[in-house]
């Protein structure tokens, strides 16, 4: 019993370690991610339900890590908001994609995006100014921009994420509440918050077919959120009986593998340009 007691603390003991190590260490490495340029963002299409054409792009960020290759952005956007990085890197998602919107409109082909901000960035009273500035310099016009939240910004200073909101609706960048239905009061949100689109999450999509209750919850939330004027976007979805469901149910747009993966910028362009002619 001795022996086993010994074995198993020192197992538990070196993996703890270990895995604190390996937090710290990453939290190390994600300081220097944004000095030596790891970064970048990618960009999966938004298609209209109704005729499948391109109506948009979300920006999804990657981190191309020296030694561990691709590190997921669930695992180092936690990790960034707790050691404070989430700022840093959220500004780097900004400039980039107002950037990059900017160009290709120069270019002569509008793609409207939207970045993910966290809930921590929301906290930030300059934020709204922040993104307006941004957009005003890179000269891309705010119907062409908007930022999905999830529902954690509004858990905390309510009033302070209301005026951000407001002030970023009031120049035309819209507002979309993300991962819609995981979180505890969703309702009350939205009832009291003006904002564009609702993106349903993936887990009401999934069994969609099968589900005769999960067919009932996304038609009635795309009802609901239709007659109080939202666009309501399907993401993650996978199959082309997911998509004809729908396309039924007379959702607005949908995200997923389906069309496309998040791509590289001037894949995703490329990708685009065919879509459209
Ligand atoms: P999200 O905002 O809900 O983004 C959707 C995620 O679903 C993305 O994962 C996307 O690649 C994935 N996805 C899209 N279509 C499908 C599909 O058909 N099937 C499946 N299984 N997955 C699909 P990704 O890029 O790994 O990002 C994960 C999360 O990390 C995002 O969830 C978002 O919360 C966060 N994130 C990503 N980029 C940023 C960023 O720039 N800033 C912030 N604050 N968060 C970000
Ligand atoms: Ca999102
Ligand atoms: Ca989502
Ligand atoms: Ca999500």
């Amino acid at each position: 019993a001795k022996d086993i007691g010994r074995n198993s603390f020192r197992f538990f003991s070196s993996e703890q370690h270990q895995q604190i190590h390996s937090r710290y260490q990453l939290g190390n490495d994600l300081l220097q991610a944004l000095t030596e340029d790891q970064f970048e963002l990618y960009y999966q299409p938004k298609v209209c339900a109704q005729t499948k054409c391109p109506v948009g792009a979300e920006a999804l960020l990657r981190w191309k890590h020296p030694s561990l290759g691709f590190v997921s952005p669930d695992q180092f956007i936690p990790l960034a908001e707790d050691i404070g990085l989430i700022d840093k890197i959220g500004n780097y998602v900004l400039c980039e994609a107002a950037k990059q919107g900017a160009q290709w409109a120069n270019e002569g082909i509008e793609v409207p995006l939207a970045i993910n901000v966290s809930a921590k960035q929301m906290l930030d009273p300059n934020l709204a100014k922040r993104i307006i500035n941004e957009l005003e310099y890179e000269k891309l016009p705010p119907h062409l921009f908007s930022i999905e939240l999830t529902e954690t910004s509004f858990l905390h200073c309510l009033e302070e994420t209301q005026i951000t909101i407001k002030e970023l609706r009031s120049t035309g960048i819209q507002v979309a509440i993300d991962d819609f239905g995981t979180g505890y009061s969703s309702l009350s949100y939205i009832r009291n918050m003006a904002l564009d689109v609702l993106k349903i999450d993936r887990s009401f999509l999934i069994n969609i077919e099968q589900s005769d209750i999960d067919r009932t919850i996304v038609s009635s939330i795309i009802d609901m959120s239709q007659a109080m004027g939202l666009k309501v976007v399907a993401e993650g979805i996978e199959t082309d009986a997911q998509f004809r469901r729908l396309q039924q149910l007379n959702c607005d747009q949908i995200q997923g593998y389906l069309f496309a993966r998040p791509m590289p910028a001037l894949e995703f362009i490329d990708w685009y340009k065919r879509q459209q002619s």
